[in-house]
């Protein structure tokens, strides 16, 4: 008889990254440094005043600032970007997230090549996706290091395995695949144009489903055994892999919601407290 498969519980993973961050915190502002994060919301999108919000209020949990700048939907990129330099020089600011994503007639990529390195905590730029695809980013993508810290603290193997990655958005997509091939995982990249997708996936020993599209990975795609991760968060709290039918096939699966989007908030957090740590001079 089959066993049930294993749910990697993002809750457990994020609270114990957050536990791990509160004497860090503490000990900052007891030298006078409060880790603060800047937010950036472009426009009305309620989704993304939702995601906004619930990072300004994991932020306050934990003792760390949280700075919300909301613009018009009708800012420029210009104007987006210039909001951006000052938040890179105001040295209260330790990180920087752009809500993504911005509306049609901005230059995303602009914007966020604006920010700056030691404050790009969610590795959105070029220079953090490079340095991640070497394995040295300090501070790498939010969700991609999420995926990673459940499996890691779930103990599953990489080295060796195949991993099936569905979407190759700079966010999520790619940062992921360096990240597992860096783990000495052997890694495809699927994305809209792919043929036979269905057979690619069903040779994955792990898949990574970030797609955007609701219940999209379908149960008969997958390997006996196989893991999943779903990074998929589609209206009405839906992954982007059918978790019922996946779930009879896995071995371990993400649960939605309760799988990668706690971890991903408790990332941002931590990459906030590592860049405040880092550019007050007082790392641990
Ligand atoms: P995105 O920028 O829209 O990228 C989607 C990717 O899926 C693209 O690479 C696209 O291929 C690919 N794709 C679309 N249709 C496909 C198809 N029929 N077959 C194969 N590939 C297909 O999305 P994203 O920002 O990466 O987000 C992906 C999902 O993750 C969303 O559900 C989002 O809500 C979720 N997400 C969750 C978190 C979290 O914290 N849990 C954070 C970020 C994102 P092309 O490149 O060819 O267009």
């Amino acid at each position: 008889m089959k066993k049930n498969p294993l749910i990697l519980d993002g809750n457990l993973v994020a609270n114990r990254i957050k536990e791990a961050l509160k004497d860090r915190v503490d000990r900052l502002v007891q030298q006078g440094v409060r880790p603060c994060l800047a937010t950036v919301l472009v426009g009305d999108d309620p989704a993304s005043a939702t995601y906004v919000r619930m990072k300004g209020n994991a932020c306050k949990r934990l003792g760390i600032e949280s700075k919300r700048v909301v613009l018009e939907r009708s800012t420029t990129t210009e104007e987006l970007i210039d909001v951006i330099q000052e938040l890179n020089n105001d040295s209260s600011v330790h990180g920087i997230l752009l809500q993504h994503p911005v509306p049609h007639h901005i230059d995303e990529r602009a914007a966020f090549e604006a920010i700056s390195i030691e404050k790009d905590v969610d590795g959105v730029t070029m220079l953090g996706f490079a340095q991640n695809a070497f394995g040295q980013a300090a501070l790498p993508s939010c969700t991609p290091a999420a995926i990673m810290a459940i499996m890691d603290e779930y103990k599953i193997p990489m080295e060796g395995k195949h991993a099936v990655v569905v979407g190759r958005s700079p966010i999520l997509g790619k940062p992921v695949s360096m990240m597992l091939l860096n783990r000495n995982a052997t890694v495809t990249i699927c994305h809209s144009r792919t043929q036979h997708l269905e057979q690619l996936v069903s040779q994955g020993d792990i898949v990574v489903a970030a797609v955007g599209k609701p219940n999209f990975i379908q149960g008969d795609w997958i390997k006996p055994g196989a893991v999943i991760m779903d990074a998929g968060y589609n209206e009405g709290n839906i992954g982007d892999c059918d978790y019922e039918a996946c779930y009879e096939r896995a071995s371990a699966i993400t649960p939605v919601p309760g799988g990668v989007g706690p971890v991903t908030i408790a990332t941002l957090l931590k990459h906030t407290v590592d860049a405040a740590e880092k550019t007050s001079g007082k790392q641990q």
